[in-house]
């Protein structure tokens, strides 16, 4: 079922493991969209909830609240059959270690064909998308090679055919380049740019790799479970001198056109949630010393945040703990601790307005 719309869209999206009467959220409102056919990566500390926020995209694990939208399924939505044929069709996922996606017994070529076997894809079919597949990725030649006589990049990338295999409209990689050196990454990379062109596959790669993060079209941070920052490669022809351009314009009928140089540009923002939140950066706020509250004013160059002034916060804290403790022991409420001061401060909040 194919759609107009973005390819990925997820829009409040929350995730919440529970481990015994803990509950963790993995994500906490996510927003992101992504266009069909770009190549993004995803950045952000480990614990992030990254690796979460693709196995909800895989159809390996099923969100808990909000919107998660890809290629118009949605997938809060779909019945266990209809996951498992969108997990099978629609998506195809590569891990850090590719043997999670390969049988060590096959030869590179029966790995490839597996899945298309299993997808009921008719023989001449499967044949020619196999040959197909193993030229994109490189693998042509070493098709009859059993996995252990292939190097960790080459492994890789028949874990990335063996993603493909079902021709999924959206390709994704948690940590792809995460196990292999320098040079095999920028293999992989190349294989994987190669593809986002070739069959305008969208590609959305988790990475803590700078290689990876300077050659994908989008860059998105993801901080606490949430999309915190963006950064967009521009690729714009570079403006040549005019004295260049003259005298290329005279030797105009004997040499060949040099091909256009190429100016790469980043653009770094902070993402604005609906309700207006945005994170700034740690760096920043500790540079300023700003916790707890702030001071924002609308300047005639943009919106100024300043720490707050008349507020000691030390003293502060220690009178809200007086405070909390003459209340006595805490109290529990349906599993979640009740903390006095916690609820002291929200008035105190409210009462400063
Ligand atoms: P990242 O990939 O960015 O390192 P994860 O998505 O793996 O982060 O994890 C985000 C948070 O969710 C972490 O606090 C992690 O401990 C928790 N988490 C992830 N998977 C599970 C799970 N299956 N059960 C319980 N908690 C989990
Ligand atoms: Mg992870």
């Amino acid at each position: 079922m194919a759609s107009n719309g973005p390819m990925i869209l997820c829009d409040n999206l929350v995730k919440i493991y529970k481990v015994q009467d803990l509950e963790v959220v993995a994500l906490q409102g996510l927003d992101l969209v992504v266009e069909r056919g770009e190549f993004m990566a995803i950045v952000g500390p480990s614990g992030s909830g990254k690796s979460t926020l693709m196995n909800i995209l895989g159809g390996l694990d099923r969100p808990s609240a909000g919107k998660a939208i890809v290629d118009g399924q949605d997938l809060l939505k779909l019945s266990s059959g209809a996951l498992t044929r969108y997990r099978r069709h629609k998506v195809g996922f590569v891990w850090q270690q590719p043997s999670r996606n390969l049988i060590p017994y096959l030869s590179v070529e029966e790995n490839v064909e597996l899945p298309m076997i299993i997808g009921g894809m008719p023989a001449k079919e499967r044949n020619e998308w196999t040959r197909e597949l193993l030229e994109a990725v490189g693998l042509y030649d070493r098709r009859d090679h059993n996995l252990h006589q292939l190097s960790g990049g080459e492994q890789q990338r028949t874990a990335i055919g063996v993603a493909l295999a079902n021709k999924p409209v959206i390709l994704l990689a948690d940590e792809p380049t995460g196990e292999v050196d320098t040079a095999t990454a920028q293999t992989i990379l190349d294989t994987l740019r190669n593809l986002n062109e070739t069959y305008t596959l969208t590609i959305v790669a988790v990475t803590h790799d700078p290689r990876m993060a300077d050659q994908v079209d989008r860059v998105v941070g993801i901080r606490d479970g949430k999309t915190s920052s963006e950064r967009l490669r521009r690729v714009t022809a570079a403006e040549r001198p005019a004295g260049e351009l003259a005298a290329e314009g005279a030797a105009v009928e004997s040499a060949e056109v040099p091909a256009p140089e190429e100016n790469v540009t980043y653009h770094e923002y902070v993402v604005l949630d609906a309700a207006g939140r945005l994170q700034i950066p740690r760096e920043y706020l500790e540079e300023l010393g700003i916790s707890g509250r702030a001071q924002v004013e609308l300047t005639e160059n943009g919106i100024l945040i300043t720490p707050g002034v008349g507020l000691e916060k030390p003293q502060e804290e220690a009178n809200f703990k007086d405070i909390a403790e003459t209340w006595g022991p805490q109290r529990r409420s349906r599993g979640i601790k009740f903390d006095p001061s916690l609820a002291l401060r929200g008035l105190f909040r409210r009462g400063k307005k």
